[in-house]
C-alpha cells in the first residue's frame, strides 16, 4: 500500500544514525524485518530509498533508522520536522521472524541491526520463547545502535542474549574487540548448529558473514540474509 505519513519525531541514534518516527495508518500491517520505500519531496525533486522498519509491529507508530551518510536523501530525512509529510510504500520483503524457530542467531554490523531490532522488539513484546542470540559489531561504543534500549530489552526478554564487539574500541572497553569471525561465532554461540541464522547490512558485511557460515557447513536453508544494497 502507499500512503502519506506525518512525521512525529526525528531522534539521534549515537554517532552512526538517526531514527525517524511517523504516523502509522490502522490498516498498515507488516512483519518484523520487512522494509518500506520512503519518498521525500515531489516531482523531479523527489528522493526515494528503501529502509527497513526499525519499530515493532506492536508499536502504534512506524520508525526507520538511517545511517548518516551526508548524502542528499539522508540529509533531507534528518531535516524533517514534526508534522512534515513523507510518502510510504510497502511493506516488502521476506526477511522476517515471528518466533517461528526455537533458536535463532542474529548477526549484524552497524546499520544492519535495523530489521533484527524490529524482530527482537516484537519477540519481546509477544513473549515468544524463542532463544535469540544477537552478535553485533560496531566501530565504537557511540556507534552502537539502540544502545540505550539494549540493557532494558535484555532484562525484559530472558531468552535474549546480546554480544557486542567493537572494531575501534576506546581504552577501557571490557567487551569483545575485532570483527565478527568464525572463532567468535563458535565461542559465543556454542549451539550454533541448532540455530537459524539471520544476517543483514551492507553487502560486503553480509557476504563475509554468509561465507563464514558456509565454511562452517551450515545448511543453506538455515541462513537468512538481507542485503542493504546502496551502501
Ligand atoms: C532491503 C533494504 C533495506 C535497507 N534498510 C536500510 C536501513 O534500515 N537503514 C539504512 O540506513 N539503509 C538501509 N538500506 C540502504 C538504503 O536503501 C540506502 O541505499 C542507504 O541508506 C544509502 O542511502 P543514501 O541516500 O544515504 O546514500 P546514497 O546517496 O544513495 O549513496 C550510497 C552509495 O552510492 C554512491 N553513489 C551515490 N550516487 C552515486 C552516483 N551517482 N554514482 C556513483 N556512486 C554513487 C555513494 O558514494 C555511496 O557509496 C536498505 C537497503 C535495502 C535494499
Amino acid at each position: 500500500m502507499e500512503f502519506p505519513a506525518s512525521i512525529i519525531e526525528v531522534m539521534p541514534r549515537g554517532d552512526l544514525a538517526f531514527s525517524v518516527r511517523f504516523s502509522r495508518p490502522d490498516s498498515f500491517m507488516f512483519l518484523p524485518g520487512q522494509f518500506i520505500f520512503i519518498t521525500i519531496g515531489t516531482g523531479t525533486a523527489a528522493l526515494t530509498r528503501h529502509l527497513s522498519i526499525s519499530s515493532s509491529p506492536s508499536d502504534s507508530f512506524l520508525e526507520v533508522t538511517k545511517g548518516m551518510t551526508g548524502h542528499p536523501f539522508a540529509e533531507a530525512l534528518r531535516a524533517l520536522k514534526a508534522g512534515d509529510e513523507i510518502v510510504v510504500r510497502g511493506p516488502l520483503g521476506s526477511f522476517t521472524f515471528r518466533g517461528d524457530f526455537n533458536k535463532v542467531a542474529f548477526i549484524a554490523g552497524g546499520i544492519g541491526l535495523t530489521p533484527l531490532w524490529s524482530m527482537i522488539r516484537y519477540a519481546t513484546d509477544m513473549l515468544y520463547n524463542s532463544d535469540i542470540t544477537l552478535l553485533y559489531s560496531a566501530k565504537t561504543e557511540r556507534e552502537i545502535l539502540f544502545r540505550e534500549r539494549m540493557t532494558e530489552i535484555a532484562e525484559a526478554n530472558l531468552h535474549l542474549s546480546i554480544v557486542i564487539t567493537l572494531t575501534e574500541p576506546a581504552p577501557g572497553w571490557a567487551g569483545h574487540t575485532g570483527r565478527i569471525n568464525r572463532g567468535m561465532i563458535e565461542n559465543e554461540i556454542p549451539d550454533w548448529r541448532e540455530r537459524v541464522f539471520f544476517t543483514s547490512g551492507p553487502p560486503a558485511m553480509v557476504d563475509a558473514i554468509v561465507a563464514i557460515l558456509r565454511e562452517m557447513d551450515l545448511p543453506e536453508d538455515l541462513i537468512r540474509s538481507e542485503y542493504f544494497t546502496g551502501y
